[in-house]
């Protein structure tokens, strides 16, 4: 290396780490190289190095924030097999752009168990994470644990404002358990205070109708349903549980030919 060069790879040195930006120092190197061999501007070679710098940031963003969101077990869009829930197929590619969270819009999954609900639930949380949104999801029974907590801290309306700033709050298996009257309050003021203000994706093996069973009255029921699906997009599931395909539990003893023993 001539002394020139040594004392310019010194000074990238220190500004990539002023910049705390130390990717900048390898990729800057390598792609002086390309950059020369093939006869690059300036400006292109100075829009290359950013670019690896801005995608770099953007992967361990999302990374971040997929990690930060407690979805427990890593399920993706594409690892959902379409084919058994045709009808989802166009409804979640369209929500996959993340432009549902732009318009704080909802997305309520409803169908029976085992049909994909929280896969595509965590599938839609991993999307929101990597368009650059804050997420956090938990069950309807975590939630109502978490605010009911706030609440008695005497910090509902600090926890509710904090939770605010996510993009996406996932609220999975709405109706598993009823709700006490406290609980339903508390859980209808997390509903109240993201309205039209951040999206919410809530998952249920309930359809609307049996609500108001969980949250032990009909008016709460219908005021938060209402809220919920003013701005919403409804994906139904059906059929038979994922978990037991292929293992001839809805089909004829007879044909109980193939069992699968991939998936738990
Ligand atoms: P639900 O929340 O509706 O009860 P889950 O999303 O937990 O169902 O699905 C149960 C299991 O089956 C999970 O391991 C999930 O990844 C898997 N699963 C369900 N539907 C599909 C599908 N269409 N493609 C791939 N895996 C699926
Ligand atoms: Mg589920």
């Amino acid at each position: 290396m001539t002394p020139r060069a040594d004392e310019a790879t010194k000074r990238l040195t220190w500004l990539a780490g002023a910049l705390r930006a130390p990717r900048i120092l390898e990729s800057a190197g390598r792609l002086a190289d390309q950059a020369r061999d093939a006869g690059w501007s300036f400006e292109d070679y100075l829009a290359a190095v950013l670019e690896r710098e801005v995608s770099a940031r953007e992967a361990s963003g999302a990374d971040l924030r997929i990690r930060a969101a407690g979805f427990g077990v890593r399920k993706t869009l594409e690892d959902f097999d379409f084919a058994a829930q045709p009808a989802v197929r166009g409804q979640t590619a369209a929500l996959a752009s993340g432009g549902f969270l732009l318009e704080a819009r909802n997305v309520v999954l409803l169908g029976p168990p085992g049909t994909g609900k929280t896969h595509l639930a965590i599938g839609l949380g991993v999307k929101a994470a990597q368009h650059g949104h804050r997420v956090l999801f938990a069950t309807a029974t975590g939630w109502v644990a978490r605010l009911t907590d706030a609440h008695r801290a005497g910090r509902l309306p600090a926890e509710l404002a904090k939770l605010r700033r996510y993009g996406l709050i996932i609220v999975d298996e709405v109706g598993y358990l009823p709700f006490e009257r406290d609980a339903a309050n508390l859980f209808f003021q997390l509903v109240s205070s993201r309205y039209e203000h951040a999206s919410l994706i809530l998952t249920s093996n309930l359809p609307f109708s049996g609500w108001g069973s969980v949250f032990g009255d009909q008016t709460v029921a219908a005021a938060m349903i209402d809220r919920i699906v003013h701005h919403a997009d409804v994906l139904t599931l059906k059929g038979a549980s994922y978990r037991l395909r292929n293992r001839g539990i809805d089909t004829l003893p007879s044909v109980r030919t193939t069992t699968d023993h991939t998936e738990g």
